[in-house]
């Protein structure tokens, strides 16, 4: 068929993954094998070695959960030794350990996993169920990630595309792909606000769309924020009934404390529709050989008071992302809703409260993002093509000697773009090359900041001009001007945290163990500094 498509997008979510394409210009979501139109985010090894992926692999999280691996969009393309990987070990009941070049790994079976190879069990059985749908190959896809993610991420899902067999034709933020799904072809012009509240982060960015140009205007949000929150709060209170009630403690029974994990989400989730349930899981525990039961009523009302402050804090996200920018509340037309969690009603009363004005009906929380990344893969290349001016979410720079970092890309930065500057002498006037150990991230002080590489060009270069170029897909090329005045690209070292840089990481805690505490004049931020240093060194 003429019109089959051939490329497709896909939304690699930290629970769900979907992907869509677009026939006569309507895009729909592709249905898996199951007849769902999402494929769990989930890779398991089972029992007898075979590779499940989706719902299968979902399905045996509870009886083998050290090969099944979920949530691997929170340790994609980030290091072993990095803070966020530090933050979230014990977070999963199976292995991350440090795999080639110090990124962080998934032991699955006794075997080692790179993350991206994870992604792309997930990636390529979507490929075959495009496939088999749609009547022949996909070939390319365009896949959306948060508008937090950082340059190794980027490159990290691009990579998990390609292993899966994809040209991977652009990788587009989430919540551009959210506002494509509301506003391509609609001639709007207006500001929009995409509330993306997910199982695991909360991503928030205000837009302003011109007919086919969706502009990013400002984006924040935080990464340990969303749906697994407002499930430990039940869990948390659950837990507490039944220490009360039958006297026994069942926070350290993995079996039941999974159990009462899905119970807690699933209340949460039909709370969405009913005002009241009870949580019931039989043969909880038992005592002096006799079954205990689990049975735990829960109202909508009290799920609102356990979880109102996790909604407040979104909001708290929200003024401050639109005060960067100096928008008032009262200029957003539209509030665009994305992610499961949104979907609870006092999600939805809240924001009419904060914004007066209710969310957008009609946009699909859990499918637009899919259906917006299919719609930008179709448009490329048209002559009614879409065009993405994307804000930088993380300011980059590059680390100076006393442990800060100096920036380079200011948050917020209209992308696609370049930055110019003149390349600095050499740390030590007679070292052969200059090194500049780039990173990315809110803090001023490097060790707190994701390490992207470091570009390493002879010492003569020094006064010449480099330039930080980020491209459409918010990934980052380096350019240094040869003697000759021609621009050439330098490659980032990015496979390992160089050995002078962790050289000049210890020496920082040198010289702060041999500060006296008493006459330090240490402020919050050098204590952050001093601690993070050590929990990278505590395993190096
Ligand atoms: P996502 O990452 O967008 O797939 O969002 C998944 C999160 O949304 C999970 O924490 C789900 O428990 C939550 N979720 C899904 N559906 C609902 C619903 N109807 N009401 C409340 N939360 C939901």
């Amino acid at each position: 068929m003429a019109d089959r498509p051939r490329i497709v997008g896909i939304d690699l979510g930290t629970t769900n993954t979907l992907v869509a394409s677009v026939r006569n210009r309507i895009p729909k979501i592709v249905p898996t094998d199951r007849g769902n139109l999402i494929l769990p985010s989930v890779v398991a090894l089972s029992s007898k070695g075979d590779l499940l992926v989706g719902g299968v692999a979902k399905d045996q999280m509870v009886t083998n959960p050290r090969n099944t691996l979920w949530g691997t969009k929170r340790l994609i393309g980030r290091k072993y030794h990095s803070k966020s990987v530090e933050d979230l070990r014990g977070a999963f009941p199976y292995d991350i350990v440090e795999g080639p070049g110090g990124d962080a790994a998934v032991m699955m079976g006794g075997k080692l996993y790179s993350l991206p190879q994870v992604s792309s069990f997930v990636l390529s059985q979507l490929k075959t169920i495009a496939e088999q749908f749609l009547g022949g190959p996909i070939d390319a896809a365009v896949i959306s990630v948060p508008a937090y993610y950082n340059d190794n991420q980027r490159q990290a899902v691009k990579e998990a595309g390609r292993l899966a067999g994809f040209d991977v034709k652009r990788i587009v933020n989430e919540p551009t792909a959210a506002a494509l799904a509301y506003g391509f072809n609609r001639g709007l012009d207006q500001k929009i606000l995409v509330y993306d509240l997910g199982g695991g982060t909360f991503d928030v960015s205000v837009l302003h769309l011109s007919g086919n140009v969706f502009e990013v205007l400002a984006t924040g949000g935080d990464s340990f924020l969303g749906g697994a929150d407002f499930d430990n709060r039940i869990m948390e209170y659950v837990l507490e009934r039944f220490r009360e009630e039958a006297k026994i403690d069942l926070a350290e029974n993995t079996i039941a404390l999974q159990r009462i994990k899905n119970a807690a989400e699933a209340a949460k989730i039909d709370l969405t529709l009913i005002p009241n349930v009870v949580i019931d899981l039989p043969f909880i525990d038992e005592r002096k050989g006799k079954p205990l039961d689990l049975r735990i009523p829960l109202t909508r009302e009290f799920l609102n008071s356990l979880t109102g402050d996790l909604v407040d804090r979104t909001f708290e996200i929200c003024d401050r992302v639109l005060a960067e920018k100096g928008i008032a509340r009262s200029e957003i037309d539209e509030i665009i809703l994305v992610g499961g969690q949104s979907r609870m009603p006092l999600v939805q009363q809240k924001i009419q409260a904060h914004f007066g004005k209710p969310p957008r009906k009609g946009v699909h929380p859990d499918e637009c993002v899919a259906l917006g990344a299919a719609l930008l893969g179709d448009s490329l290349g048209s002559i009614d093509a879409v065009t993405l001016l994307d804000a930088l979410s993380m300011p980059i720079g590059y680390a100076l000697p006393n442990g800060r970092v100096k920036r380079i890309i200011e948050k917020n930065s209209l992308i696609p773009m370049v930055k110019s500057f003149r390349l600095p002498p050499p740390k030590e006037p007679s070292a052969q090359f200059i090194e500049l150990d780039i990173f990315q991230g809110d803090s001023d002080l490097m060790v707190d900041n994701e390490y992207l590489g470091t570009v390493r060009v002879p010492s003569a270069a020094a006064g010449r001009k480099i330039d930080f170029r980020l491209t459409e897909e918010c990934l980052l090329q380096v350019e240094v001007e040869e003697a000759s005045g021609v621009p050439r690209k330098v490659d980032l070292a990015t496979r390992d945290t160089p050995e002078q840089l962790k050289k000049a990481l210890q020496e920082v805690v040198i010289k702060r163990e041999n500060q006296p505490v008493a006459s330090s004049s240490g402020t919050s931020d050098d204590r952050g500094l001093f601690s993070s240093i050590k929990s990278i060194f505590r395993r190096g």
